[in-house]
């Protein structure tokens, strides 16, 4: 059994282990390979590249794109990047800027609601001090709620208040999805679709594949059995790669965020077979 879960989120976005801590998870659970894949940031990928010489782990260097097609969030995954890529982390410093507005817009919308959270709230909320290029997102505005007695549970957060179509939620114009692939396989890197049982849109696999999407995340701990399946079977009529990941946030309030390290995982021959669909371009 030699597995990988290719999709958790690390301090540098909006989980709440250090890469250090995912890779040693990783380690834990017995996986053969784990990737780092937080939102809009490379952040977390050198740390967690030396985490994984020492505890002998293969780590993935990834990163989880956020894009917009008909008002809905699409992530895009991207795997094996030239993380260093100067315009790949000029391009990811936008999309940071768009996401601090996107903030700032859903602070201002819960203050019309009579609800007092400011930015500083959310950062005294973290047990790390956010670096530039490290990202804060809604699970930080979700736990600052918490914390402020709002609500009594991060689920209820978003279900009032963050979720798509909840009271407070705002969704700027961010580029769409085949623009972030584009800006993956410029930087040498693998797209993937991130978990596509939350879109509602089947359709964008095919019109994906066809602008250079590589892979599918079928396996997610979000869907269900029959959705697992769905997708499995969607990527192959594409002829796109299956992916597995759990989406792993980290704990809150001793709650695990999503799913622990190691709950969705695929066989390491697909991490293989990724990076043999490298970009060549330099
Ligand atoms: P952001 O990138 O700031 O828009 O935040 C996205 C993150 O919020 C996702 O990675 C999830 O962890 C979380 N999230 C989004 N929608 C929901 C939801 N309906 N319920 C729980 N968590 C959610
Ligand atoms: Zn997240
Ligand atoms: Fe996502
Ligand atoms: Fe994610």
């Amino acid at each position: 059994m030699s597995r990988a879960d290719l999709h958790t989120h690390t301090t540098a976005s909006d989980g709440t282990g250090t890469p250090e801590e995912n890779v040693r998870l990783a380690a834990e659970a017995g996986l053969k390979a784990v990737a780092i894949t937080d939102h809009d940031t490379v952040g977390g990928i050198e740390e967690a590249l030396e985490a994984g010489q020492r505890y002998g782990v293969q780590v993935v260097p990834g990163v989880e794109i956020s894009t917009v097609r008909h008002g809905k969030d699409i992530h895009v995954l991207g795997y094996w990047l030239r993380h260093q890529d100067p315009q790949l982390l000029q391009r990811l410093a936008e999309l940071r800027e768009v996401r601090d507005r996107r903030n700032d817009m859903i602070l201002q919308r819960l203050a019309e609601l009579g609800i007092s959270v400011t930015m500083q709230d959310v950062l005294d909320s973290l047990k790390t001090v956010k670096k530039q290029d490290e990202t804060i997102g809604r699970p930080h505005i979700a736990e600052a709620l918490v914390r402020k007695g709002y609500v009594s549970s991060m689920q209820e957060a978003f279900d009032r208040y963050l979720a798509s179509g909840a009271a407070a939620y705002v969704n700027p114009p961010r580029i769409d999805p085949a623009t972030g692939i584009a800006w993956i396989l410029e930087a040498g890197g693998v797209p993937v679709l991130a978990h596509p049982g939350l879109y509602g849109q089947d359709e964008l696999i095919g019109e994906l594949a066809a602008v250079g999407l590589v892979g599918v995340e079928a396996f997610h701990s979000d869907h269900s059995p029959e959705q697992e399946r769905h997708y499995e079977q969607l990527a192959a009529r594409h002829g796109l790669l299956v992916t597995a990941g759990s989406d792993y946030h980290g704990s809150r309030n001793g709650v695990v965020f999503h799913a622990p390290i190691g709950a969705r995982t695929v066989d390491v021959r697909v991490v293989q077979q990724l990076y043999e669909c490298r970009g060549v371009q330099e």
